[in-house]
């Protein structure tokens, strides 16, 4: 059976992930067998309404066959999770028994009062069709078309307030790692730490960020901000992000911190460009997140607030693409590019004024620019030429020569060809990094062996 649960957290405190953290510890003490990891599925990042980063959670209960894996630890104690499930076998009371415990968590855990936190929860005994997760990360989906899909998969829901949290809940569900996926491990405070600023050693965060080549966006080294650490008062101490389990099992020992009380390890989609559509100018909506390859038909501009607005132009139309502010150093790459360059932009869209909101870039190809460096020389006197004022060409005061052409060079361009992106302080959760780009084909951990030396018998597992 799979579980999905969305939109209990608000900007003052809360956290879905926190919810199947409790969730996942009373069910596994109930005797029942988690499959697989839990996984954070993050949906469109341009939805207006959205509480923070519209990530929704859901993971699979049964009865655990196959290999053990250890998805989390709660005081020094494993949690335990199987590879595969034993045929569905929940008897009726079982079903309502888990119904009871998620709507008494989700009730007590959710902040209710908040009036952009609508919760819901959904449980289904299959997986909806992929395209019920492409249709919620790339476009809008109502409350209705989710009741539509679980009604029709037999499901039991519930939607609290205006119901929107079932949205997540069932897309999160329906999500499938086909072509790419990420993890991310989680750790939580003590309950007393709450509220209070977190305790982080940052010199830790840096080190084993570079112990461990498979993990991305911990730290921006350009703003100096510790990427692991969120800013709002929900009970996350840190989560690091990284593309092989084995190595996110260790980081945790390598962050000097406050306390952790608990950490879970999630699957998730985080990194993996999932949100972003090819488009051509004319077919791009508001709130969509596209990919459009043009040519620059107008110079980088600075606005007001420090953003930096192009505009890109392709067979079928025009759009701006703007680098906003909190992109930082982005900018200035931006800023050096020229009317004629050949780009493929990578961002989501803002409805006004429609703009495309950078989050990458592919330079493929940069124009030639002449510069004038000074005025022609007379070929029979040898003297400068005076300008006859602007666009009449030049004139000899000696000899009366004339000449249009003065004397130019070829300018070096400032900007190199290929990949920039947004520094990691203002990186998307959905945006897939460079890194993560250059390592495909390299998926193995070049650090197991170096780290397993460095925590002997420290790693608590459940196989
Ligand atoms: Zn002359």
């Amino acid at each position: 059976m799979w579980i999905g649960i969305d939109d209990t957290d608000s900007r003052d405190g809360g956290c879905t992930t926190y919810v199947a953290n409790i969730l996942i510890q009373q069910l596994i003490d109930q005797n029942i067998d988690v499959i697989g990891y839990p996984r954070l599925v993050r949906l469109n990042p341009n939805i207006p309404w959205k509480t923070r980063g519209n990530g929704a959670i859901s993971f699979q209960i049964g009865k655990g066959i196959g290999t053990k894996i250890t998805i989390g630890e709660t005081n020094h104690r494993p949690l335990c999770g199987y590879t595969s499930a034993a045929r569905d076998s929940f008897t009726d009371e079982e079903i309502r028994n888990v119904q009871h415990l998620l709507e008494t968590i989700i009730e007590d855990q959710a902040r209710m009062t908040d009036e952009n936190t609508n919760p819901g929860f959904v449980m289904l005994s299959h997986q909806p069709s992929l395209t019920v997760y492409e249709h919620a990360v790339h476009e809008i989906m109502t409350v209705t078309d989710c009741t539509t899909v679980i009604d029709k998969g037999k499901g039991i829901y519930k939607g609290y307030k205006n119901g929107r949290g079932l949205i997540g809940a069932t897309a999160s569900i329906a999500w499938v790692a086909n072509h790419d996926k990420t993890y991310e491990l989680i750790t939580y405070r003590q309950k007393a730490a709450w509220g209070t600023p977190r305790s982080i050693d940052e010199q830790s965060v840096q080190e084993m960020d570079a112990a461990f080549p498979l993990t991305f966006d911990n730290y921006d080294y350009e703003n100096n901000h510790n990427r692991i650490m969120p800013n709002s008062p929900c009970p996350i101490l840190y989560g690091i992000r990284g593309d092989s389990v084995t190595e996110l099992q260790q980081t945790y020992q390598w962050v000097r911190s406050e306390p952790v009380s608990s950490w879970l390890l999630f699957e998730t989609n985080q990194g993996t460009d999932d949100h972003l559509q090819r488009k051509p100018i004319k077919d791009i909506h508001p709130w969509q997140s596209v990919i459009v390859d043009g040519v620059i038909s107008h110079n980088p501009d600075t606005i007001k607030g420090g953003h930096v607005v192009f505009r890109l132009q392709d067979t079928t139309g025009e759009i701006d693409c703007i680098a906003y502010e909190p992109t930082k150093q982005f900018r200035t790459r931006i800023r050096l590019l020229k009317k004629g360059d050949h780009v493929i932009v990578y961002g989501g869209v803002r409805k006004h004024p429609l703009t495309v909101n950078l989050e990458k870039i592919k330079i493929t190809h940069l124009v030639s620019i002449d510069e004038k460096i000074e005025n022609p020389v007379c070929p029979h006197c040898g003297k400068h030429m005076k300008s006859r004022g602007k666009n009449q060409g030049f004139k000899c005061i000696v000899c009366g020569t004339k000449s249009t052409t003065p004397v130019i060079q070829r300018k070096t361009r400032e900007i190199n060809m290929g990949w920039h992106e947004v520094p990691v302080c203002a990186r998307r959760h959905l945006s897939k990094p460079l890194k993560r780009m250059k390592m495909k084909g390299d998926k193995q951990s070049s650090s197991d062996v170096k780290n397993r030396e460095r925590s002997p018998n420290n790693t608590r597992s459940c196989s």
